[in-house]
């Protein structure tokens, strides 16, 4: 019989480093990587009506609406590559959220497997979100400081030029933390009641963060 499929959670605030880690952690579980920013993003590049939709809200800092995203990632999981299951990154980020995932997987007999965690204070986050990076062409995240590219302004893995994010800017990034709060924090509970949430200190090195959730995973 097949074996049951995998879903684990990246929670944690703006620039915890999900995307990170979850890109590094996505080929050694075999999994693909979900990122709902990255869909928007996508969406986004590509000019098709959810990614204009989304700007607007993407822009103030704002999450943009429960059913439009619940919709997109959905959609993304029911592509046969998410067969054997998925790492989700910045999805779910409301109650709303976690309830609709919760309801999709379990009308295939499926569950959340685990909800990594991952915890910075403040000033960390701040700092990491104002000298992050991204990759035009692949999306791939860099910090000019803490994981900087080879080549200043150019992608280590395609040459794509590297630029802010909007929602980087420093206007915006106080909204980010709190909706942050608001919002998504209290999955922390919805998921630790379940007996799923592992916490991982997230203020380390990108290799050490990696070597904990590695470890949190094969338990
Ligand atoms: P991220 O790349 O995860 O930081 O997401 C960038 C932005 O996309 C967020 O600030 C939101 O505006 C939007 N977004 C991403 N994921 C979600 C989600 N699960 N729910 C609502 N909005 C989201």
């Amino acid at each position: 019989m097949a074996e049951e499929p995998r879903y684990i959670i990246l929670l944690g605030p703006p620039a915890s480093g999900k995307g990170t880690q979850a890109a590094r952690l996505r080929e050694a579980l075999g999994l693909p990587h979900v990122a709902s920013g990255d869909l928007f993003r996508e969406n986004l590049k590509n000019e098709t009506e959810l990614g204009l939709k989304a700007k607007v809200y993407m822009d103030r800092g704002d999450l943009v609406p429960d059913d439009v995203t619940t919709a997109m990632v959905m959609e993304r999981l029911s592509r046969a590559d998410c067969a054997s299951g998925a790492l989700l990154d910045g999805f779910p980020r409301t109650i709303a959220q976690a309830e609709a995932l919760d309801e999709a997987l379990s009308a295939h007999r499926h569950q959340v497997s685990m909800v990594l965690y991952i915890t910075a204070p403040d000033e960390v986050l701040i700092e990491r979100v104002s000298g992050r990076r991204l990759c035009r062409t692949c999306g791939e995240s860099y910090h000019v400081t803490f994981n900087p590219p080879r080549q200043s302004g150019v992608c280590d893995k395609d040459g794509g030029d590297l630029y802010q994010r909007n929602d980087d800017k420093p206007e915006t990034v106080g909204k980010r933390l709190q909706v942050y709060r608001q919002q998504t924090s209290p999955l922390i509970d919805y998921y630790r009641r379940q007996g799923l949430l592992v916490e991982i200190d997230g203020h380390q090195p990108i290799d050490a963060v990696q070597a904990d959730l590695r470890a949190a995973i094969h338990g």
